[in-house]
């Protein structure tokens, strides 16, 4: 029997949430701050000390040691820089101290944080400064407790050097503009619209002694070789298959950690691949959804050590086998917990919804190119466009009741059935209840409407939900900007603004309409098809980060505060520097496994065949297999050897290139190249060498073997 798990205790156990701010803190001061945390007003300095007092002496009957400013770089993964409380006395003891200005501000060394040249080196200070509306929490690790307070890192003339920055500011600007729009609409009693979000993250585990013997693993995150087993996932009998008990141990333990931080794990299962799981929690602001799924992906990991496990987050550890992603699920909701994504009920609430969904459509056509942009990793280059979900070609779908409706207002400027036979009431002001049908799911389609939610299918597996999300806000608040401009320019009565947005919603619906597709986003059609509608296919991570510099972009950005144009560059910059950085690692593991690995097995095997056949020859035996084997395993070392020459001279090149955005050219157009040259022949010699006699487990062994 296993242990008994009391959840209601556990769940947030490690979490400085609400309730405990409510027991701990003077009534006063719970306030005050309730109220910082909740219109995002500044924190009232006075209080600090109490809060920090206060989060200090929880943590400490937690078994906490150190404190923490956690952050996220651009690296993409967090960062932390641990301080004991301790403070020396006189007597030579220390007391545990911790302020208000500890708690509120800190001032790492910046220097060593990708910042694209927003921060020369000799003003190497940054500072963290905490973000109350993400709670602080406590990180278990085998060394320590450490409080971990969720901050934002800027440079110290403000410019965000971090993900969280960007994140708030677009949060803060889709408010405004939404708040706008509702009170043109007649809804005067909300105050404020936040963004939720839900992201779902599949991730792949595999044995760690196993992983231990390749390099590729290791250095890169994903595997660099391997022929393709004999059974990959064409049987789809791994998804939602049963789960094997060393797996559920991990996920068991996995739940726990995640409701010790509170979040709310709640669904797990199988995915397609062999090896691939997927978790989802329940859905939370999308603040504190990117810092929980960005805690979530550090505990997967630390928890699969403890089973002999190990967890890859990479979106593509094996070539030709399912990747992995994440679905970012996003919705609107007031501050009177109305999902504005919702359909409503009554013809006021449709028409509301429809226009904010025809306002969604149009932001996400007019910024196609952002919104890939922000699924780009050098990982998920493997996904995106590559015969896998999805595309890299941004277009929404709808679903049959929905685009019936959509089709109706374009083609005759009202609706007046649905396609489930009910009759609507009266044109477009109501419309039919929206079934969230699982069979009506499109699963290639890379931003799918799904009941009361938009699902964004493209973002990669590693990446910090934070870069989607700020496109998404950023863009949305840009459409509805546009629609409040002209919605603020009628004279009238309320029946006005409504026949107003009525005609809006008409407009953009037709015009618009080209990034609607239902049809499936993986055939050669859809393609052709999308370059007819004109819509951007950017087939690459280093054909996308242009778009982040366009002046459409940069006018954006700036227009609503989440970037400025410097930003926004040396975010561009870095992203190319990443790029490259990682293909030029992957580039020196496929030439160190080649040549010390691969080559020196293959040579041994080879002289094994070569003994036997002289063997057999003394004995006058027929050696035709044994030599047309050898053969075989000749010319294609001879292929993977001149391969490894021209990765090796074509390496050093890019290296010397000092052009960030060329530099990322190359490295994707020529080295990426050079490296499955070196690859093919390898793959094929793995199917010619005794398996005992290669030097590293297979992919059966490895995602079959768990
Ligand atoms: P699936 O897509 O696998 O069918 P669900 O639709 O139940 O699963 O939810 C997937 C994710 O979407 C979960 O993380 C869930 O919490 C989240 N989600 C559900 N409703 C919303 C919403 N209104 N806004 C944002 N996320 C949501
Ligand atoms: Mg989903």
């Amino acid at each position: 029997m296993k242990e008994k798990i009391n959840v209601a205790e556990i769940y947030g156990s490690n979490v400085f949430n609400d309730s405990v701010m409510k027991a701990r803190l003077p009534k006063a001061v719970y306030k005050d701050l309730k109220k910082t945390i909740e219109e995002g007003t500044e924190l009232n300095p006075a209080i600090a000390d109490v809060v920090a007092n206060e989060m200090k002496e929880w943590a400490i009957e937690k078994g906490a040691t150190h404190y923490t400013h956690w952050f996220q770089p651009m690296t993409g993964v967090t960062a932390e820089k641990h301080d004991a409380f301790i403070s020396p006395t006189d007597d030579g003891k220390v007391l545990l101290e911790f302020s208000g200005k500890e708690l509120i501000k800190g001032e790492p060394d910046a220097s060593s944080f990708p910042s694209g040249g927003l921060r020369a080196t000799f003003e190497a200070r940054g500072y963290t400064a905490w973000d109350c509306t993400s709670p602080a929490f406590i990180k278990e690790t085998p060394s320590a407790n450490i409080l971990c307070i969720p901050t934002a890192f800027c440079s110290y003339k403000g410019e965000a050097l971090d993900k969280k920055t960007p994140l708030l500011r677009s949060m803060q600007a889709l408010d405004i503009q939404a708040t706008r729009l509702l009170h043109l609409l007649g809804n005067d009693s909300v105050t404020k619209v936040n963004t939720s979000v839900g992201p779902e993250q599949e991730y792949f585990l595999v044995d760690e002694e196993k992983y231990k013997q390749r390099k590729d693993l290791i250095f890169t995150g994903r595997t660099l070789f391997g022929a393709m087993p004999p059974k990959g996932q064409e049987m789809d009998d791994h998804y939602f298959g049963i789960i094997k008990p060393r797996i559920e141990g991990f996920m068991r333990d996995l739940n726990i950690e995640a409701w010790k931080l509170g979040i709310s794990a709640k669904t797990e299962h199988n995915e397609v691949a062999p090896a691939q799981h997927e978790l989802a929690p329940i859905y939370d602001s999308n603040n504190v959804a990117t810092d929980h799924n960005q805690l979530l992906m550090e505990t997967m990991r630390r928890v699969a050590r403890r089973h002999g496990l190990k967890c890859l987050l990479h979106e593509k550890p094996f070539a030709g086998i399912n990747g992995s992603g994440k679905h970012n699920n996003w919705s609107m909701v007031t501050n009177e917990g109305k999902n504005l994504l919702d359909p409503g009920k009554t013809p006021h609430e449709n028409q509301q919804f429809l226009l904010i969904l025809a306002t969604i459509i149009k932001a996400v056509d007019d910024h196609a190119d952002l919104l890939r942009m922000s699924a780009s990793t050098p990982g998920n280059d493997h996904r995106l466009g590559a015969n896998e979900a999805p595309p890299a070609i941004i277009s929404i779908f709808l679903g049959e009741q929905l685009e019936d409706v959509v089709k109706q207002l374009v083609t005759r400027g009202e609706a007046t059935t649905s396609k489930h036979g009910d009759k609507l009431v009266s044109g477009v002001h109501s419309l039919p209840e929206f079934e969230k049908d699982a069979t009506d799911r499109n699963r290639t389609s890379p931003f799918a409407f799904t009941g009361n939610k938009f699902e964004f299918r493209m973002v990669g597996s590693t990446q910090s939900i934070s870069d989607p999300n700020v496109v998404l806000n950023t863009i949305v608040a840009d459409a509805i900007a546009d629609v409040c401009e002209k919605l603020e320019k009628v004279e009238g009565s309320a029946e006005d603004v409504a026949m107003a947005a009525h005609e809006l919603t008409k407009e953009m619906l037709t015009d618009h309409q080209r990034i609607i597709f239902n049809g499936n986003g993986y055939s050669d059609e859809w393609v052709a098809e999308a370059e007819r509608r004109g819509l951007p296919n950017l087939k690459s991570m280093v054909d996308a980060i242009p778009t982040l510099v366009t002046n459409k972009a940069v006018k954006m950005f700036e227009k609503f505060g989440v970037y400025t144009k410097d930003e926004l560059e040396s975010r561009a910059e870095i992203l190319f520097e990443q790029y490259a950085q990682t293909i030029n690692i992957e580039a020196l593991a496929t030439l160190d496994i080649a040549k010390k690995q691969i080559v020196p097995a293959v040579m041994k095997y080879q002289k094994k065949l070569a003994d036997a056949v002289s063997e057999l020859k003394a004995v006058g035996m027929d050696t035709s297999v044994q030599e047309t084997l050898l053969s075989d395993i000749t010319e294609n070392l001879k292929e993977m050897f001149a391969a490894i020459g021209v990765l090796e001279e074509d390496t050093p090149k890019a290296q010397a290139m000092e052009d960030v955005q060329a530099q990322a050219r190359f490295y994707h157009d020529t080295i990426f190249k050079d490296m499955n040259a070196v690859r093919e022949p390898a793959d094929r010699l793995e199917m010619l060498v005794a398996k005992e006699d290669w030097p590293f487990p297979s992919y059966g062994d490895l995602i079959f073997e768990v």
